[in-house]
């Protein structure tokens, strides 16, 4: 097997992997999923916990060192934490996260952490319970603030992941932050990104990192941007001058991060993409089940990262968003 490391034919290194392991979801936000008939994709199409075990012990001799779980929503998929325990014995990987919308948190935060789990995304992007209700069209707020508690209290290191959507969410900016600065938990606003299975993303429907940080300034108090923070990480980060808590921003659309990413993505059908707004994919479920040798896998995710591309065009007029959603990719 060739085990080189996985630079991208722009010097970009390539050592995260993300895994959606269902494009299932209970709940369904706006942004990602429709409100009725969501097409999933059928069970047999989806790789075990075996099949997705195996491509990261690829990876692993590849280079790759974090590993993120992510969906659709994980937790409503069976035995996650056999996936975790399988990952966490593999002697390469530094560092494993899972990103949820923590409905089914509270039943699940132990087992996943005895299975070696420590690091969490929790998505909400709001506290006022009506407005959560009218973004996800489901009646799930207090099991989400459930979720959170929970995570905190079996010893967590916990982000909140909160979308940022211009004429909906500006009013839960700083009440979000407040809430992380009591509980030590960084909030991550994310931009709204093209990627909602419905079509009703446009810019002017962005929620801008510049406008979040005047918000949090004149609501909370000044902010300062962390040094030496890693270049690779997409999130720019701020702390509050007054030394409690710190928020992010994941800019996909007003500042985007592509030269420095170094993430390629599995999604639960087995397919490899190098960007999240990739149009193409590779398949590697035909390689895991059809008797191919590792080697023959490596050199797949190999081939994929050759072809990424410099990056996304959000900002242009030659823009295309990817034929599946958000739930369906992994985001
Ligand atoms: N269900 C889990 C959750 O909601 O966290 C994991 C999968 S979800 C696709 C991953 C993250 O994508 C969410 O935390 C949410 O913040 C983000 N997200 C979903 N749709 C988005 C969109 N159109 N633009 C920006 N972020 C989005
Ligand atoms: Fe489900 Fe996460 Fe998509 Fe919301 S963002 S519909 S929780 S997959």
């Amino acid at each position: 097997m060739n085990t080189a490391p996985l630079y991208d034919t722009f010097g970009r290194l390539h050592d995260n992997l993300r895994i959606s392991v269902t494009d299932r979801c209970n709940i369904r936000c706006f942004y990602c999923m429709p409100e009725m008939d969501a097409q999933y994709m059928p069970r047999e199409e989806i790789l075990s916990w075996e099949e997705m075990a195996r491509v990261v012990r690829v990876a692993a001799k590849l280079g790759v060192r974090k590993i993120r779980i992510t969906g659709g929503e994980p937790l409503v998929r069976k035995n996650l934490s056999f996936l975790i325990r399988e990952i966490n014995a593999i002697e390469e990987i530094e560092d494993i996260a899972l990103t949820t919308n923590g409905v089914l948190l509270a039943a699940q935060a132990q087992e996943l952490y005895d299975a070696g789990l420590r690091r969490l995304n929790i998505h909400i992007d709001t506290l006022d319970r009506a407005k959560f209700l009218k973004i996800t069209r489901r009646d799930e707020f207090d099991r989400v603030m459930a979720g959170i508690d929970a995570a905190l209290s079996t010893g967590f290191k916990v982000k909140i992941n909160a979308v940022a959507v211009k004429n909906l969410v500006e009013e839960d900016i700083v009440p979000l932050a407040r809430f992380g600065r009591e509980r030590g938990i960084e909030i991550r606003y994310i931009e709204f990104m093209p990627l909602d299975s419905q079509g009703l993303w446009d810019k002017s429907k962005v929620l801008l990192q510049d406008d979040m940080l005047k918000m949090l300034e004149q609501g909370i108090g000044p902010l300062e941007e962390i040094p030496d923070r890693d270049p690779r990480a997409p999130a720019s980060e701020y702390r509050f001058k007054d030394g409690i808590g710190q928020v992010g921003f994941i800019a996909s659309v007003s500042k985007p991060f592509c030269m420095n990413c170094n993430r390629i993505r599995l999604t639960s059908d087995g397919k490899l993409r190098y960007c999240l707004f990739a149009i193409e994919e590779t398949d590697l479920k035909g390689l895991l089940r059809d008797g191919s040798s590792d080697a023959a896998i490596a050199d797949t995710i190999r081939e994929n990262i050759r072809q990424k591309w410099v990056g996304h065009e959000i900002n242009t007029v030659q823009f295309v968003a990817p034929p599946r959603p958000m739930h369906s990719i992994g985001g």
